[in-house]
């Protein structure tokens, strides 16, 4: 074996002890929130697609006509020539959501993050994280080469404390945190968040993946400079957005690397994106169904009260979190189990995510199977 094929398989085997070794499954979504895999059909409890519109009549349209109007793809970076007429429609959308002058879009939200940050902080300067922050801020900050300063969750305390140490050993200085966590479900407490990056001179980023269109707008989220977010969970589709001033945008169009040097989206997937927020904005009833049925499931198994669409149910161990996902899963239900490194080391669980699809009889029974399966038995 050659020293690439054996550094392979010993990581492989590593992961495998561990259970932490994941594998792609094959899984058709067509009838969301129902799922198919291989010969079993699931009702599935693990999609970001809050309000099913990934499959949604009306945006399916949009993207076909769209696709035949300008194409499949963009072309080229939009600096160069896939600028295409949709992207300042939807623009201006995300802009007007979120009371902002001016919105860019991305290629995902992966890649706003990757690009925004480096784009505004470097060397010099310092930023102060969410220990439960997602991946992609890490990267971003990881990609700017500032000193990176890790603040306890959603702990505002730790985080004023921290910005009394070393705000004044750096230049610029932003402050990054999810609004909804991804893993966890809880909020980020954002006026203070503004109050403390106010204080500071701060540059507050929140990244709001989780929460545009199925989450009440925070208090404090007009005073946040940098809102970023992605088009792939409850809007259906898929890329990335940051609403900020005039100014902002027009820097991070210059200088956001990951959208300089990438292709703009394909058409198709703008216009869905459009479809979807019209959906949202004339449908408000139907966008508020997945947090009201998040909180029936958290109150039949006397958990804390949801607060947004995702419930964790933490057990710990890698081995019990498949386990228990494997049990669901021969009761009907697709509950994926959430290892380390995506969630900390002892913080394997379920994530449980609700969808505007569910009916109420499905969820009182995934509830009533949770619950027999952990009590232990005698
Ligand atoms: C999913 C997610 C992202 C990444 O968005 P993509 O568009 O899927 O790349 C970024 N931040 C948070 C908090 C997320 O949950």
């Amino acid at each position: 074996m050659n020293s690439l094929e054996q550094f392979a398989a010993e990581k492989l085997s590593a992961l495998e002890r561990r259970a932490l070794r994941r594998q792609l499954q094959v899984t058709s979504r067509a009838r969301h929130p129902l799922v198919e895999r291989g010969e079993k059909t699931l009702i599935s409890f693990s999609c970001n697609d809050y309000l099913s519109l990934s499959v949604h009549p009306a945006v399916i349209e949009a993207a076909v006509e769209a696709t035949r109007l300008y194409g499949v793809g963009a072309g080229a970076s939009r600096l160069v020539t896939g600028n295409h007429p949709l992207y300042a429609a939807l623009e201006a959308r995300l802009a007007a959501a979120k009371g902002t002058e001016d919105s860019m879009v991305f290629g995902a939200g992966y890649l706003a993050n990757s690009g925004i940050i480096p784009a505004l902080i470097g060397q010099a300067d310092a930023i102060f994280v969410d220990e439960l922050a997602h991946a992609c801020i890490w990267a971003g900050a990881k990609l700017s080469a500032a000193k990176t300063i890790i603040f306890r969750h959603n702990d505002m305390a730790h985080l004023a404390e921290l910005l009394a140490v070393h705000r004044r050993d750096h230049e610029r200085v932003m402050i990054a945190t999810d609004t909804v966590f991804s893993m966890d479900g809880d909020l980020a407490p954002v006026a203070v968040l503004a109050d403390l990056a106010e204080a500071h001179d701060a540059w507050l980023m929140t990244d709001d993946a989780h929460g545009l269109g199925v989450v009440p707008k925070p208090e404090g989220a007009g005073r946040v400079p940098l809102q970023m977010g992605t088009l792939s969970k409850a809007i259906g589709a898929y890329g990335g957005y940051i609403c900020a001033s005039e100014n902002v945008v027009a820097l991070l169009r210059n200088r956001a690397r990951s959208f300089v040097y990438t292709t703009g989206l394909p058409p198709g997937t703008v216009a869905a994106a459009i479809a979807a927020l019209d959906f949202i904005a004339a449908n408000p009833g139907y966008a508020a169904r997945p947090l009201a049925l998040a909180g029936r499931f958290t109150a039949a198994l006397g958990l804390p009260e949801a607060t947004s669409p995702i419930v964790p149910l933490i057990v710990g161990g890698a081995a019990e979190a498949l386990n228990i996902s494997e049990q669901l899963q021969a009761a009907g239900f697709l509950v994926t189990a959430i290892r380390p490194p995506t969630v900390p080391e002892g913080t394997a669980r379920l994530r449980f995510t609700f969808t505007a699809a569910h009916q109420e009889d499905d969820l009182d029974r995934l509830a009533a199977t949770v619950k027999k399966l952990l009590t232990p038995r005698p």
